[in-house]
């Protein structure tokens, strides 16, 4: 095998194509991905349909039965040489995946630099246990095994689309199962073909990974499959609820990973300075379209003035332009709908009573920094996920207010509570009803080994990363050995 930098990240390979272990022809045809960064059109792929998906269930279902009874040793050894090979063409990889996604080139190697470490944990995996030995009546063995469950079929987003796709994919793959991977056709680069050339490269047998961009369409029929016992889903709370409804209709296992209206808590002992950098990351991180992002700045009383103050300036020092041709801090947005959606809430909020403290304006693409102070509850955007680059500011006088404005949301991914006293943090954030919280830190985090996952509106109370990986893409067997068939009374 000789992988070189040079042989991956090449546009050609996937134009107009989808991934099936060769690089094959779509009969759904073939979508435009445009670089959000200069409007341009960087390449089409494959647009799959409702009979590419079939067909790829039917080859998954096939590649699955060899895939699992492959040594472990082997299926470990695909992985190791996957992140190796990732490694090697890293550069490359990253700098696609900001142009596509949008982001900053740090951003896009970050993701890239995860992604080395989701193919290591999941290297790790197929030399685990994968049961347990059971008490039992004495001359009969009683063991539960986890098994694989068979194809998996993975929905991703387009924000963090290398991470969000891979951190399904892997785990679901190193424990035995072949994976359907449908990402946003907006990023089927950083969410699907980076994954399905260095896992190919590494060897990966054909047929068991199958990547499929396609929208919404491509995306039902992937969860009505009958052959997909599973679907992993990540993306918005509304496309979520049909996933979870159509899985429940078909009696299929469903992790739903989806919005968030994420509160960071800033008590009046902060050091505000400090304060104000964490907000500025947690708000405007890859323009805010971040699941986990800090959608609500709850300040206590007396330092909301000067705390707003501060962060508008660092605002207005936040450029916002093209990653790819000038050093900003802030790329743009998706694309039109989304732009508009940003929009429609800070509109809405300012003719509620909130106040523009820095940005609210665009050119194209391209959303400032923004600060909205005077924020309540019943404004959108108070009370919706915005996905851009808006710091909105609340104030609050007590501890018992923060935790009832911040338990107010029916989302429940992320908190954080930045205070000088961690005991105070501490008993705000026993209060809070989410599933990450960070006592001392901004409310964007993930380091791909913890369990990731929320609660209410935000999931269905699945994890995935880390101790919860085994739990999802397996289903339990007990099984029990005798030497010989007992008597019994009948
Ligand atoms: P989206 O729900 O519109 O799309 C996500 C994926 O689902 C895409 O691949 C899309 O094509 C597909 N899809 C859309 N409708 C579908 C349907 N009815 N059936 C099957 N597939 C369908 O999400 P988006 O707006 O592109 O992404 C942003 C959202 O994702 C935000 O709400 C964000 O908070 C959420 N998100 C959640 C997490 C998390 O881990 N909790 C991480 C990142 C993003």
């Amino acid at each position: 095998m000789n992988i070189t930098t040079a042989s991956l990240a090449h546009v050609d390979t996937w134009r107009g194509k989808l991934f099936n272990g060769d690089w094959i022809d779509a009969l759904g045809g073939t979508v435009e991905v445009i670089e959000p960064g200069n409007g341009l059109p960087l390449y089409t792929v494959g647009q799959a349909n409702a009979q590419d998906v079939a067909n790829a269930v039917a080859q998954a279902r096939v590649a699955q039965r060899a895939w699992a009874a492959t040594h472990p040793r082997e299926r470990a050894a695909v992985f190791h040489r996957a992140a190796a090979i990732l490694e090697q063409h890293a550069a490359a990889a990253g700098s696609l995946v900001a142009r596509e996604t949008g982001g900053t080139l740090a951003k896009g190697e970050h993701e890239v630099r995860e992604a080395i470490v989701l193919l290591q944990r999941a290297a790790a995996m197929p030399l685990q246990a994968c049961g347990q030995v059971l008490p039992s009546v004495p001359g009969r063995l009683s063991i539960a095994r986890q098994l694989p469950l068979g194809v998996v079929g993975v929905i991703s987003p387009f924000n963090f689309p290398v991470v969000l796709s891979l951190r399904s994919v892997a785990p679901a793959l190193a424990v035995g199962n072949a994976v359907v991977l449908k990402p946003d056709p907006r990023t089927p680069y950083a969410g699907g073909f980076v994954i399905a050339e260095v896992l190919a490269a590494a060897g990966l047998p054909k047929g068991v990974l199958q990547v499929l961009p396609g929208g919404a369409e491509a995306g039902q029929a992937l969860v009505e499959a009958p052959g997909v016992p599973m679907i992993a889903f990540t993306g918005s709370t509304g496309a979520g609820r049909k996933i979870g409804e159509l899985a429940g209709k078909h009696l299929k296992k469903v992790s739903l990973e989806l919005g968030g209206k994420n509160s960071l808590i800033v008590l009046e002992d902060a050091d505000l300075d400090l304060a104000v950098s964490a907000i500025a990351f947690g708000a405007y991180f890859h323009q805010g379209q971040i699941c986990m992002a800090t959608g609500l700045v709850l300040v206590q009383h007396s330092i909301a003035a000067e705390l707003t103050k501060r962060l508008a300036e660092k605002a207005h020092h936040l450029p916002a332009g093209d990653p790819a041709t000038s050093q900003v801090a802030l790329g743009p947005i998706i694309d039109k709908r989304q732009l508009q959606h940003i929009k429609d809430i800070v509109d809405a909020s300012v003719a509620a009573g909130a106040v523009v403290e820095a940005g609210g304006t665009h050119e194209g693409l391209f959303y400032a920094a923004t600060v909205l102070s005077n924020v309540q509850p019943g404004m959108r955007a108070f009370d919706e996920e915005v996905f851009g680059p808006v710091a909105n500011i609340v104030s609050f006088d007590n501890d018992d207010q923060a935790v009832e404005l911040a338990n107010h949301s029916e989302y429940g991914l992320a908190a954080g509570v930045i205070s000088a006293s961690v005991g105070r943090a501490m008993a705000i954030g026993e209060r809070l009803h989410t599933g990450l919280l960070h006592i001392n830190d901004q409310t964007v985090a993930d380091e791909v080994v913890n369990p990731f996952g929320g609660t209410g509106a935000s999931g269905n109370g699945t994890s995935v990363g880390g101790p919860a990986d085994w739990e999802q893409y397996t289903h339990w067997q007990w099984v029990t050995i005798r030497d010989a068939v007992p008597q019994y009374p009948y």
